[in-house]
Parts: C-alpha cells; sequence; structure tokens
C-alpha cells in the first residue's frame, strides 16, 4: 500500500515553488480596473493564466473559459469528478507582519494572502491530482480540476463554467476545513417595510441598529421625544443594569438619545450575540408610541428580542440531520419620514421553505400593517453520509490523520460544494489550527498542507480507481 504522506513529501519542493509563485499574484477583485477582457480585474487573470500554464506543462489538458474561470484535466470516462477551487483572493488589509504578496515561511508556517484561503490548499490538492498522474495511476473516470477567479464576491468564474460546460454532478471543493462538509443549510432574508407615524405625546423619531443582515447588531441608537422625560431617563439607567448590555441616555437638540451597546456575532448564530436593537425596542415598548412607530416597536419587542428560533411565531423547526431553523435580525431602521424597515436573515435546513418561512411571518405582521418581501433564496444542500464521496473522503482523511471520531459536518452555508448534486466541501483546514481566513497574517503550517496533499493523493486515488 503506498505511503501517501511519503508520496506528498516528495512533492513539497516543487509545491512550494509553484505555490509561492500563485501567491506573488495580486490576484484581488478590482472592478475599477475592469475591462471586456478582464471582467474582474487583472489580478485574478493573471493568477488563472500563471496556473493553467503551469498545469499545461505538467501535461494536463486544460481550458481558459473567459479569463474568469479554467480547468486541467486528466483521465477518461463517462463520470467526471470535478475540485471546485479558487485562485482569487481576499484584499490585503492592513495589520500584516510581512508583505501579504511575499510569502515567507516562519517557524513551519507559511505566510501569505492565500496561504489557507484558497491557493494553499487547492494547489496541495492540484499536486495530488499531478502525482497521481505522473505515477501513471489508470484513472476510470475523467477529473477536471477547476478554478473559479471570483469564489471571495460572486462566483462569476464558476457560474460562467457551469453555463458553458456540461454541469458536473460529483465533487469536492477544497477551500473550507476537514473532514467532510456535507450540509449547508439554505438561506433567504424577508425585508420588513414599517409605514412611517407616531403619535403626539411620544414620537420616535430615529431608531437605528446594524450594518450587515448577517451579522448580530451591536449598537442601538434611538432618539426620542416624550412628556416624561425624566422617569424615561431613570427607567433607562435601571434597564441598562438589568440587562447584559451597556448605554447610556443623552439629552439632545433633537431630544433624548438611547444607546445600547450588545455584542456582535456572525447571523449563522445569532444567540453568540446580543442584539442592541431588539433591547432597545423592548425597553421602548413599555412608552405609548403610536402608528408606524409603535407597530416598529412592538413587532421587535415581542417577536425578535431573544428569540432566534421563531417560537413567539410558532415556528420553532429542526431537521434531525441538518439541524435548527435560525433567525437573525441584523438591520433594524426607523425614521420618521420613511418608517421602518426590518430584515430578518433565515438559515434553514431541509423540511422548510421560504414561502413558509414568509407565511408564518405574515400571520403577524398583517395585523400590524407591516409588509413583508422576500429576498432571493439559496436552497439547502445535503449529501448523505452513505454517499461514496462522503464516504471515501472520511476514510482517507480519517487513515491519514488518524481521527477517529471525525464526523461529517453541517455548516450554515456558503461553500462550492453546493453546485454539484453530490458536492461537498473537504479541507484543508485542520481542527486544531486556528482560522486566519481573510485576515491579517493569514498562514497555513507548512505540514498541515503537506499532510492535506496527502489525504487528497489517496482519496483522489480512491475515487478514480474504484
Ligand atoms: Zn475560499
Ligand atoms: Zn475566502
Amino acid at each position: 500500500m503506498t505511503d501517501w504522506l511519503m508520496a506528498a513529501k516528495s512533492q513539497k519542493k516543487d509545491y512550494l515553488e509553484d505555490l509561492t509563485a500563485l501567491m506573488k499574484i495580486k490576484s484581488v477583485r478590482d472592478d475599477s480596473a475592469a475591462t471586456d477582457k478582464y471582467p474582474l480585474g487583472p489580478g485574478p487573470s493573471q493568477a488563472l493564466a500563471a496556473f493553467l500554464e503551469m498545469a499545461e506543462q505538467d501535461g494536463f489538458r486544460t481550458k481558459n473559459i473567459d479569463n474568469v474561470v479554467g480547468y486541467a484535466e486528466w483521465g477518461e470516462g463517462d463520470e467526471t469528478l470535478a475540485i471546485l477551487a479558487h485562485l482569487d483572493v481576499m484584499p490585503a488589509g492592513k495589520g500584516w507582519n510581512t508583505d501579504p504578496f511575499d510569502p515567507v515561511i516562519k517557524n513551519g508556517n507559511l505566510y501569505g494572502r492565500g496561504a489557507s484561503d484558497d491557493k494553499g490548499p487547492g494547489m496541495a490538492c492540484y499536486y495530488a491530482l499531478k502525482y497521481l498522474k505522473d505515477q501513471g495511476v489508470a484513472f476510470n473516470k475523467r477529473v477536471r480540476f477547476i478554478v473559479g477567479t471570483d469564489e471571495e464576491s460572486n462566483w462569476t468564474g464558476m457560474h460562467r463554467y457551469f453555463e458553458v460546460e456540461p454541469a458536473p454532478t460529483l465533487g469536492f471543493s477544497p477551500d473550507a476545513e476537514f473532514p467532510v462538509i456535507n450540509g449547508e443549510k439554505g438561506q433567504v432574508s424577508l425585508k420588513l417595510s414599517v409605514p412611517a407615524g407616531n403619535g403626539d405625546q411620544y414620537v420616535l423619531q430615529s431608531f437605528h441598529s446594524g450594518l450587515r443582515f448577517n451579522m448580530v447588531p451591536r449598537e442601538a441608537v434611538a432618539i426620542i421625544t416624550v412628556p416624561n422625560k425624566e422617569q424615561v431617563e431613570t427607567a433607562f439607567t435601571q434597564f441598562i443594569d438589568d440587562n447584559p448590555i451597556s448605554g447610556q441616555v443623552t439629552e439632545t437638540a433633537a431630544g433624548l438619545q438611547l444607546n445600547v451597546i450588545g455584542k456582535a456575532a456572525h447571523g449563522m448564530e445569532p444567540e453568540q450575540g446580543i442584539n442592541a436593537g431588539t433591547y432597545l425596542a423592548t425597553f421602548l415598548d413599555q412608552y405609548d408610541f403610536a402608528a408606524g412607530a409603535k407597530s416598529f416597536i412592538h413587532f421587535l419587542a415581542k417577536y425578535l428580542h431573544l428569540d432566534s428560533r421563531m417560537k413567539g411565531f410558532d415556528g420553532a423547526y429542526t431537521d434531525p440531520v441538518m439541524g435548527e431553523l435560525t433567525m437573525n435580525c441584523g438591520i433594524l431602521n426607523f425614521d420618521q419620514e420613511n418608517g421602518g424597515n426590518i430584515d430578518m436573515n433565515f438559515r434553514f435546513p431541509k423540511g422548510i421553505t421560504p414561502d413558509e418561512l414568509e407565511t408564518m411571518v405574515k400571520k403577524v405582521t398583517d395585523q400590524l400593517g407591516i409588509s413583508v418581501k422576500q429576498g432571493p433564496a439559496q436552497a439547502p444542500h445535503y449529501v448523505d453520509p452513505t454517499d461514496p464521496i462522503v464516504k471515501v473522503l472520511m476514510d482517507a482523511y480519517i487513515h491519514q490523520t488518524g481521527d477517529q471520531d471525525a464526523q461529517p459536518e453541517v455548516v450554515g452555508g456558503g461553500t462550492y460544494g453546493r453546485l454539484m448534486k453530490r458536492g461537498v466541501a473537504f479541507g484543508a483546514l485542520m481542527p486544531q489550527t486556528p482560522n486566519t481566513m481573510h485576515q491579517a497574517n493569514e498562514y497555513q503550517p507548512v505540514d498541515d498542507l503537506i499532510k492535506s496533499m496527502a489525504i487528497y493523493m489517496e482519496a483522489i486515488n480512491n475515487l478514480v480507481t474504484d
């Protein structure tokens, strides 16, 4: 039996050389430099051209599709195994200790943009494929190693590929973590509009909380005019004391300004955050606001506060394999002239649909005069754990790492795996390695990269010789 780790080690020098060359290309999408020839700006296309030239010299059949996506191909057969990686990277951002586009190895770690997302893992996987080809392994299927150049924003390249090439149904993407991600929840936002309008005595002049639909809002601020200023100030101070938030009240020319600070978190799991907006609404709900202002406040306080599982709507739902339906309320705004808007972002498992979610929410909002519009939806994606694409990959991972307890995982969403019916994400972040993707000083331990190459060798070998 082949010692795949030894085989991977034999490729280390060439691999690091080719990887370094690719990491030096600043393949950040740049719309300000976009042309007809380079619709994503020149950087991503340069990385694509460099990779395809490499692959051609290595003996692969290659194709460049419109400078946004391409592939290296090996093997023959009716079935195609697709491997989906990407060559674009996030902008460097601030805070680097080294040049993000001049990779260096320090203490066994490779530093540089793309070391872990996704040039490092992608090239480890490419080298695994190349090794099997060079060893003369008889492939019983076609393998296409497809590289996108816009994974970090709109998936322009990969969408183009699926438009013009036969869609692969089987494959994996080395652009996440080990072991296998075989499920991703669906995602949809309901956008709620609240009419304007206030009472005479209590006036909600403005309310703002949250910047992005997929984050729990950390801050909220409201400006109100009230007939009983002192009472409200005292009650607010007490409210801050009684709850896991901080905040302050200030008298301004426009009225009383109430600030609340909670805790931000990813919208995938709102329970890890403290939604400043729904706390502030809960405080305001005791006062006699009227019309649209009242609907806005009351809806947030009564139905969205401390409830990311839709219990207040009688809508809690759990799928036995994909887990719970979750909802994050990431954007909450109101102003006197325009009324309010609220974004409810759902991550939903199979067994429930966006239309059902809309119906559930409308039962409540219809009574409050709030209208609901459904945003674009992504369906949930799930590949059965008994499917060979999951089993073979899991076995290769377990065999190379000895991690006997490893299980395939379901995540909140976002990998190329969902593009294929039998598509999963597979590596290359090891469970014990910190995730530095998208951050300053992005790195990946060189030993992890070599081990991941061994895992990919074993996995691809078993998939093309089964
Ligand atoms: Zn990525
Ligand atoms: Zn990324």
